[in-house]
Parts: structure tokens; C-alpha cells; sequence
């Protein structure tokens, strides 16, 4: 169930920026200081993210809300964080990495599993 009352396309500015973006972060959620390797969206210790990017590591997405962690999935044998942005709704998937906290993605599972 998706609610639709939001627009999810606030502007359409056009911003070529697709290159690997490193940077170091604060995660808002947790507040870890998180090491940015260009690839890294998502905090490895609470497994939030942030809705900067419209293509992943460009950071072209202005919206900037903060992404829950609603579930995990599997995808050909690869787990994936399913993120949901708090502000506009959107949905995005992105792989759990080896340095992300397991004991949170197993929290996730289970509190998607009601
Ligand atoms: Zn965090
Ligand atoms: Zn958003």
C-alpha cells in the first residue's frame, strides 16, 4: 500500500552529475560517523539512508529526507535493504554490504515481518 498524496517529482532540474561522489558523513539517524567509499548510501550501524541520490552516488536528489529501512529482501542470492524516504514516499532498494551491521539488518527483517 503506497500513499499518493505527496508529488513525487517537486522539481526537474536536470544535473549531470554522475560521477562516484567520496565523502565522509554524519548519519542523521544514529549520528555514526560513517566513512564514505563513493559507494556507501546508507549508514552501516541503523542501515538509514538519505534521498540525495536519483541515480546511486549522484546526488542530484534534492529532496534530502531521511530513508528508513522498511525490509530485506533477497535478490539472486544477494540481501537488499529496501529504503523508504520518511518525506516523499520514494522506494529504493540498495545491496547490504559486508560492513553494515547484521544485528540491525536482522531488526529490520523482523519488524517487517508482522
Ligand atoms: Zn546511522
Ligand atoms: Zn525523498
Amino acid at each position: 500500500m503506497q500513499s499518493e498524496f505527496k508529488s513525487r517529482r517537486p522539481d526537474n532540474m536536470q544535473e549531470k552529475k554522475f560521477k562516484r561522489t567520496v565523502e565522509d558523513f554524519i548519519c542523521e539517524h544514529c549520528g555514526a560517523a560513517v566513512k564514505g567509499n563513493g559507494y556507501t548510501n546508507h549508514c552501516p550501524k541503523c542501515l538509514w539512508s538519505k534521498h540525495v541520490d536519483k541515480n546511486p552516488g549522484d546526488r542530484a536528489e534534492k529532496c534530502g529526507g531521511m530513508m528508513r529501512p522498511v525490509r530485506i529482501e533477497q535478490e539472486g542470492g544477494k540481501m537488499m535493504i529496501v529504503h523508504e524516504c520518511e518525506k516523499c514516499g520514494f522506494v529504493r532498494r540498495a545491496e547490504l554490504r559486508r560492513q553494515d551491521d547484521p544485528a540491525e539488518a536482522i531488526e529490520v527483517a523482523k519488524k517487517a515481518d508482522f
